[in-house]
C-alpha cells in the first residue's frame, strides 16, 4: 500500500526515472509541483511537451536542434573546413562554452564499446565518412572522451578518415584543472604529456 495518493505517487514515479534523482529528491519535486500555482504547473508541463516534439538531429551533424540544418551548421562565420567529432551534444555544448572553436561539429551519439555490443555501425561513422566526401573538410579533430570506449573510437576513425589525406587531430587530455599531478593515473598524464604545447 501507498503512503501518498495515487496522483502523488504517479508523479514522484516519474520524477524518480530522471538521472540523479533518487526517491527522497524525487518526493520533494513531487510536493514542490503540488504547491505551484496551475499556471506554473501548465508551463512547467508545456515545456517538457514543447521539448520532447519541437527537437530534432541535425540532418548534417546530429547535434540535438528545432532548426535544420542547425544554427553551427547554417552559421556562415564557422568554418566549414573544420569538423570536431564528439559523442553527445552535451560534449557540443560543453565545447561551445569554451568559445575556442570556430569550426563545425559531429555528434557520434555514442562511443564503440565492444563490452556493451555497441560497434562502429551503431555510432554515426557511417556519416561521418559521408560528410567528408560531400564538404571541403581540411581538419577531423577527434573530440571523444578520454575514456577506453573514446580512445577506441578516436583510433578507428583515425585510420578510416587518414587515408583520404584529410588532418586528423586528437585533443590533448590532460590533468584537470584544480588536479593533482599525484594522483592522475598513468593514462591521463601520459595524455597530458603527449598533447603538451610549446610555451
Ligand atoms: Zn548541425
Amino acid at each position: 500500500m501507498s503512503y501518498y495518493a495515487a496522483p502523488i505517487a504517479r508523479l514522484i514515479e516519474e520524477f524518480s526515472k530522471l538521472p540523479g534523482i533518487g526517491r527522497k529528491s524525487a518526493q520533494r519535486l513531487a510536493f514542490h509541483v503540488l504547491n505551484m500555482s496551475e499556471a506554473d504547473a501548465v508551463h512547467l508541463s508545456e515545456a517538457i511537451l514543447n521539448a520532447k516534439k519541437n527537437t530534432k538531429y541535425c540532418s548534417e551533424c546530429g547535434n540535438i536542434t528545432d532548426i535544420d540544418p542547425c544554427s553551427i551548421c547554417r552559421n556562415e562565420q564557422r568554418d566549414q573546413s573544420m569538423i570536431c567529432v564528439v559523442e553527445s551534444p552535451k560534449d557540443v555544448i560543453a565545447m561551445e562554452k569554451t568559445k575556442e572553436f570556430t569550426g563545425v561539429y559531429h555528434v557520434l551519439h555514442g562511443a564503440i564499446s565492444p563490452m556493451e555490443g555497441i560497434g562502429p555501425e551503431e555510432i554515426r561513422i557511417k556519416e561521418l565518412l559521408i560528410r567528408l566526401q560531400k564538404d571541403k573538410v581540411e581538419e577531423v579533430i577527434l573530440a571523444t572522451n578520454p575514456t577506453i570506449e573514446g580512445e577506441a573510437t578516436a583510433m578507428y576513425i583515425s585510420k578510416l578518415v587518414k587515408p583520404s589525406g584529410i588532418k586528423v587531430t586528437r585533443i590533448a587530455h590532460g590533468i584537470p584543472v584544480g588536479g593533482d599531478l599525484e594522483y592522475a593515473d598513468e593514462v591521463t598524464l601520459s595524455k597530458a604529456l603527449e598533447g603538451r604545447r610549446e610555451l
